[in-house]
């Protein structure tokens, strides 16, 4: 909780101070229900989830009076509740193996260390993990991916630049099942400047590797930036179209005041959030708790 805690410190920082600036007016009256309800926006929360929980303190000062810790403690349940439902571990159940995981997401949304982040994880647990460097357009990203496999020690199966990505999708499954795998991640590209084109090697992945097993992928995790604020609302608009995704991982939420996004987000979609980074070493992966997030969102 603590990590979690520091790496929500920029948006529980200016949201907490914010709340206590609110009760050093002569008066907490409409006018201080509506700099609350612009707080709860500037920190990304989305309008709706705003104008909720302005309403609920609002409602909750009036009967009982509340101070600025009752303030916090009001977002925090109300953010709490908005993001119950979709707080869901990632579970990984190996019937037929390995399982295959698909990540999905633009460039630059932190996808290659969430898989090395995920790798280590996933070895902590005793499992065995297979990687796909699927992103067949960037050197870097093959590079960066296989550096994370080495200081994990886990085995990477890549290709020259250019390469089809979903044959090297099938080869690494080939390899994996072979080996027994427990997990086979595949790292895929990202860039969005040719959407369809994208969307279409995403999807040929998808049909290709069902051809050594009907359920793969068994996720399709996208990774989101926090730090591209609403623009990750479009992100996942494209992503759910074409790719089917399963369940979401927020990256970089320490690098952001405004980490309410990922409530927005939840309300907007429903979609599982399964895992959200706090920065960029390996342990800075935690899995999504609703209850946690929110108290440390409020500081
Ligand atoms: P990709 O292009 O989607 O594969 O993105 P990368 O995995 O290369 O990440 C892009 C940059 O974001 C790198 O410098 C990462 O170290 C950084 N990064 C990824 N996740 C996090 C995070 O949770 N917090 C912070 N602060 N940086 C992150």
């Amino acid at each position: 909780f603590t990590r979690l805690r520091e790496g929500l410190a920029r948006t529980s920082g200016r949201l907490g101070s914010g709340i206590a600036d609110l009760f050093t007016k002569a008066k907490f009256d409409a006018a201080t229900l509506d700099e609350l309800e612009d707080l709860l926006i500037q920190a990304d929360l989305g309008v709706d989830t705003a104008q909720r929980i302005t309403q609920e303190v609002g409602r909750q000062r009036h009967e009982r009076g509340l101070d600025a810790a009752g303030v916090r403690g009001v977002v925090a349940t109300e953010v709490e509740k908005a993001l119950a439902d979709v707080a869901k571990p990632l579970v990984v159940d190996n019937a037929p193996k390995p399982f295959v995981i698909l990540m999905v997401g633009v460039n630059g949304s932190g996808k290659t260390t969430t898989i090395g982040k995920l790798a280590q994880k996933f070895r902590s647990e005793g499992k065995s993990v297979w990687l796909a460097a699927g992103d067949t357009f960037r050197a870097a990203a093959v590079e960066q991916l296989a550096v994370w496999a080495g200081r994990i020690g886990v085995p990477i199966v890549k290709k020259d630049i250019g390469a089809d990505a979903s044959g090297l999708a099938f080869e690494a499954l080939e390899k994996a099942k072979a080996a027994n795998a427990d997990v086979l991640m595949i790292d895929t590209a990202g860039r969005l400047q040719n959407r369809s084109e994208l969307m279409q090697e995403l999807e040929k992945i998808a049909r290709v590797i069902k051809k050594l097993d009907a359920d793969a992928p068994h996720a399709v995790l996208l990774v989101l930036d926090a730090t591209v604020g609403q623009n990750a609302l479009g992100q996942v608009e494209a992503f759910q179209k074409t790719a089917g995704v399963t369940g979401l991982v927020m990256t970089k939420l320490d690098g952001t005041a405004r980490g309410g996004i990922l409530v927005a987000v939840a309300e907007k979609f429903g979609l599982p959030i399964h895992f959200i980074g706090v920065g960029e070493g390996v342990v800075d992966l935690e899995p999504f708790d609703a209850r946690d997030f929110a108290r440390a969102l409020v500081g």
